[in-house]
């Protein structure tokens, strides 16, 4: 509160007493007036009563010989003579003879009949009323007195038992001014009497209020002196009580704030957030210990620093602040968050969360700022934490499919606004699942750690590679359509040479990984994200299908491939688990000599439900690509075993040739498996001939010879199908223990045009027959083709000169005599 305030109370306050004080006067003089007034009257009447007597008395005693005479003149002439000095006296006398009653004043008398008891008569000193009345009656007035009783007189004087009565009022000239000495007297010592009072009433209340102006002004300086709970006298009468209960009322909302800031002020200094106040300027007024915990810096180190000092201590962008705090005015915000990175005294950068509140004074019209800094490092972690595990594959530490999709849809819309191009390739490890079952998820998942390292090695740090799960991994490669820019096909070319140049080791072992790599353009093959990763993912089938460790750019045919493909897949699913579907047909083994069935060639035939026989080139490749191969591989050998089994119980001596695919030879339990079958079908492995493609026999590592040796060592007879056709290398034969060569349809049909061929077929079947192999012609289809192969000293043949494959009833029907003409003749 203001001293004008203050004063203008006060002030308000003495003038009020003022006033109330030459009121009190004012009434108790008029109560002392009104107190003295009937003392004053009873005094005069009782002088006017006692003169009356005295006057009446003596007249009555010196006319008393007059009187009994009825000598009334010389009584009156007395009288008047008596009452000239009493200017208010009536004297009157009562005639007994006559019982007239004479009045008798100073200067007039008259004589009356008498009307009334002389007690009541009385004189009120008026002469002139009197006066006027002389006509023998009383004039109405004094009569109307008398009957009221207004007037003193004297007592009766009885002389010979009649009351000679006298009525009296008389005031001489000294009583009367004696009386009014006295009454003068009386007025003066009241006056004084009343001032006194007035004066004390007037010194004792200023003195109490003094008193209790001085209670108020020591709890203004205990207030002042920041004793909030000074408390004025409230119960004072009047202004002063009024006084007091405002006093009250301030130092209670002053005390309550006080409180209120007290409690704030312990919260920023115990607060781990660090407050600065910045006034209106923008220098520091006030920083709290906080700010050492946060910036290093101790507080004082910040005292009526400015705002660009400050912000350059701490490396914070100080135009960054300027813009959120236009942003923040132009909004008619009154306050502003932000993250930000600071540097602490040692150098070290933190996390923090910068606020910064504008805090308005309307009576100074000035803003000032409070910036608090709260330590956010934790949150942040936190928050990398989660970003890292939502955006990053935990265990190959690259972007994951989140990041890549958010990524794919933001490079098409800038690509749209700025038409760049940019290429997706979509990336499969071959064989991967191979690896997981064969040397479990471990290996599995270290093999994928190597490969990301090698991918994050072979792409620009600006391509974005990641992992979609699995072993599938996709890279974004931008590009402009420039000469001497990147070419995408180049770059895929190395990605794949590049992965499977070097051997991965693998549990201590060196493996050698392949990949097939689909890449789909934008804009050419697709506008969308869905489109891109679908024409991707069907380039990089349509590179696992040509032939794996290949790479191959999206054309629209892939997709009517691959969906057949995809949809064969689910169908050859099925008929493995009808089983009835899947049957194996015979085709027969000839020697070209005696033309004597040797054997038979199983081969796979599905019939399929709606689309009828579907070839073996179409769905074992399709059984290749996936583990189907493993369960489709299963089921025929039993099959095979089967006929094999019933035809050595028959007695019968054809072995029968079964075709055994890359995976199923690769499969560790194979010769497992093989075993199994032997004991099963408990059958003279000499019968069983296994056709292994010429891929298979290339991959020389010493593991493969084993695994051979093995299958040797079980006693089943070795053949390489298709021989001739990719490789033609011979080096492997004599590192294998082969005993069938299977001489490719190609070369046999070419046979016939080519002498250069003859001369080939000649010198492998002499190799073969010196290392102790046979040789089998595939594909003999004419007479002139057999004639040929004899002459290069071929073994066997093969082919729709003799027969095509067959169902085995036929093949039976055909070339095996009825069962019981058999047994019969073995009996
Ligand atoms: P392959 O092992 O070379 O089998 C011989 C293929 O040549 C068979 O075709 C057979 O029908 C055909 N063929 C026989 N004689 C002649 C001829 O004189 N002229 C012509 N043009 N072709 C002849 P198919 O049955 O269509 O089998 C194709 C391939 O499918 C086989 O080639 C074999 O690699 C694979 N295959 C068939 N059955 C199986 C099986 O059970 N398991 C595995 N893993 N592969 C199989
Ligand atoms: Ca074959
Ligand atoms: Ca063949």
């Amino acid at each position: 509160m203001s001293n004008k305030a203050l004063s203008s109370i006060f002030g308000g306050i003495f003038g009020h007493f003022l006033l109330r004080n030459s009121a009190i006067q004012a009434i108790s003089a008029v109560l002392m007036i009104a107190l003295m007034l009937p003392f004053f009257d009873h005094m005069t009447n009782q002088m006017k009563v006692e003169q009356g007597s005295t006057v009446a008395n003596t007249t009555l005693a010196a006319t008393y010989v007059p009187l009994y005479h009825n000598d009334l003149s010389t009584v009156v002439s007395y009288g008047m003579d008596v009452l000239k000095d009493t200017p208010n006296m009536l004297y009157i006398v009562y005639s007994k003879s006559t019982g007239e009653e004479t009045i008798i004043a100073a200067n007039k008398w008259y004589v009356a009949k008498k009307t009334l008891p002389y007690y009541a008569l009385n004189f009120s000193g008026d002469q002139n009323e009197l006066l006027d009345a002389n006509h023998g009656l009383l004039p109405k007035a004094l009569s109307e007195k008398i009957t009221q009783n207004q007037f003193t007189y004297s007592k009766p004087i009885n002389i010979d038992g009649k009351p000679w009565g006298v009525l009296t009022i008389a005031f001489s000239k000294n009583a009367y001014s004696d009386l009014m000495n006295k009454f003068y007297w009386a007025v003066g010592i009241f006056i004084a009497a009343s001032f006194v009072i007035g004066l004390t009433i007037f010194f004792a209340s200023s003195r109490r209020i003094r008193r209790q102006i001085t209670t108020f002004e020591k709890t203004a300086k205990r207030l002042a002196q920041g004793e909030l709970s000074a408390r004025a006298p409230e119960h004072s009468i009047g202004e002063i009580g009024v006084l007091g209960k405002a006093i009250n009322q301030m130092s209670r909302t002053l005390e309550e704030k006080s409180n209120r800031l007290f409690q704030l002020a312990q919260v920023v200094e115990q607060t781990n957030d660090a407050f600065i106040l910045f006034d209106s300027t923008f220098k520091v007024v006030f920083a709290n210990d906080a700010l050492k915990e946060i910036t290093g810096f101790a507080p004082q180190e910040f005292q009526n620093t400015s705002i660009k000092e400050f912000t350059n201590k701490l490396n914070i962008n100080l135009l960054e602040i300027q813009h959120e705090l236009v942003v923040m005015h132009e909004n008619m915000a009154k306050n502003f968050t932000k993250d930000m990175i600071l540097t602490r005294q040692d150098g070290h950068t933190i996390h923090v969360e910068m606020r910064l509140e504008s805090i308005e004074d309307i009576e100074e019209d000035t803003l000032t700022y409070l910036v608090v800094f709260s330590n956010i490092s934790t949150r942040k972690d936190m928050e990398q934490e989660l970003h890292q595990l939502a955006f990053y594959d935990k265990l190959t530490g690259l972007p994951n499919r989140r990041m890549f999709m958010d990524y794919l849809q933001n490079i098409i819309k800038q690509a749209e606004r700025h038409k760049k191009c940019f290429a997706l390739f979509f990336m499969d490890l071959d064989n991967f699942k191979n690896i997981n079952d064969t040397m479990g998820h471990e290996a599995g998942d270290q093999l994928l750690i190597q490969i990301s390292q090698k991918l994050k090695e072979i792409f620009r740090g600006v391509d974005l590679v990641t992992r979609l799960g699995g072993d599938e991994f996709t890279i974004i490669i931008e590009y402009i359509k420039a000469p001497g820019h990147i070419d995408i096909g180049n770059l895929a070319a190395k990605a794949v040479k590049q992965l499977s140049a070097q051997p991965v080791i693998l549990q201590g072992r060196p493996l050698t990984i392949s990949t097939s790599l689909g890449i789909a353009k934008y804009p050419e093959n697709g506008l969308d994200f869905d489109t891109l990763i679908k024409n991707a993912d069907t380039a990089m089938y349509a590179a696992k299908k040509s032939g794996k460790n290949n790479y191959a750019f999206y054309t629209e045919e892939m997709n009517v491939a691959l969906r057949e493909y995809i949809e064969m897949e689910s169908d050859l699913k099925e008929a493995i688990l009808d089983q009835e579907q899947l049957r194996l047909h015979y085709q027969p083994i000839v020697c070209l000599n005696s033309k004597e069935m040797v054997g038979v060639e199983v081969l796979a035939r599905w019939t399929h439900p709606t689309k009828g026989v579907i070839p073996p080139c179409e769905f074992i490749a399709v059984a290749e690509k996936t583990d189907l191969i493993l369960l489709l591989s299963e089921l025929l050998l039993n099959q095979a075993f089967k006929q094999a089994q019933d035809w050595q119980r028959r007695g019968l001596t054809h072995y029968v040739s079964v075709n055994i695919s890359v995976r199923q030879f690769e499969k560790d339990n194979f010769i497992n498996v093989l075993t199994a079958f032997l004991i099963d079908y408990d059958i003279n492995p000499a019968k069983i001939q296994l056709e292994f493609t010429e891929g298979i026999m290339l991959d020389s590592t010493v593991e493969t010879i084993v695994k051979f040796e093995k299958i040797k060592e079980l006693g089943f007879r070795i053949a390489i199908d298709d021989f001739g056709t990719g490789y033609s290398s011979l080096s492997y034969i004599h590192q294998l223990p082969i005993d069938v060569i299977k001489i490719d349809r190609a070369f046999v049909s070419d046979v016939l045009n080519n002498h250069k061929t003859q001369a080939i077929l000649t010198a492998i079947t002499n190799l073969s027959a010196a290392l102790n192999i046979q040789t089998i012609a595939e594909g003999i289809e004419f007479k002139a083709h057999e004639t040929l192969l004899i002459n290069c000293n071929c073994d066997y043949g093969q082919g729709y000169l003799y027969d095509a494959s067959m169902h085995i009833d036929a093949l039976e029907d055909k070339y095996m005599p009825p069962i019981d003409i058999l047994n019969v003749s073995n009996q």
